[in-house]
């Protein structure tokens, strides 16, 4: 049972069947993923406050929201989100499963950025990839938005 556990708890994923699949998943978590903490508590150093985490009462619950300045942010996971520059590796096996995932969330990544736009916010998206490589480059974007 124990190493059941560290595979991402969601029902609808097929038991990954593969060592590299089940070591992928079992690094990603759906919330406070280590680049999403990283980047906070970059953020909380520098003296940047005030934002939520999760935010509830805006379309997507954005991982950062200032509401105050209406600028969302999201820490996207390059594996579940499709990074489209360090292009991750699909699964080999529920090929199609891990498709129709994928599609959906993109769409529903979209689908947010939209409907947070229409209510005026400014959405900005920062990839894990990203705050690995840069995450200077990451504070400077954050700081120019707010
Ligand atoms: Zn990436």
């Amino acid at each position: 049972m124990e190493e059941t556990k560290t595979y991402i708890r969601d029902a609808r994923s097929p038991t990954p069947k593969n060592e590299q699949t089940s070591k992928t998943m079992s690094a990603i978590k759906a919330k406070n993923t280590k680049p999403e903490l990283i980047l906070r508590k970059t953020l909380w150093n520098k003296g940047i406050k005030g934002y939520r985490l999760h935010w509830k009462k805006v379309p997507g619950r954005p991982d950062i929201a200032f509401p105050g300045k209406k600028i969302a942010i999201f820490i996207n996971g390059c594996f579940w989100h499709r990074c489209p520059s360090c292009n991750p590796s699909t699964p080999k096996t529920n090929i199609e499963f891990w498709q129709n995932k994928f599609s959906k969330n993109i769409e529903r990544d979209k689908r947010k950025i939209e409907e947070l736009q229409s209510l005026g916010w400014q959405v900005l998206t920062i990839w894990e990839c990203e705050i690995k490589k840069d995450l200077d480059t990451q504070i400077t974007k954050i700081k120019e938005f707010l």
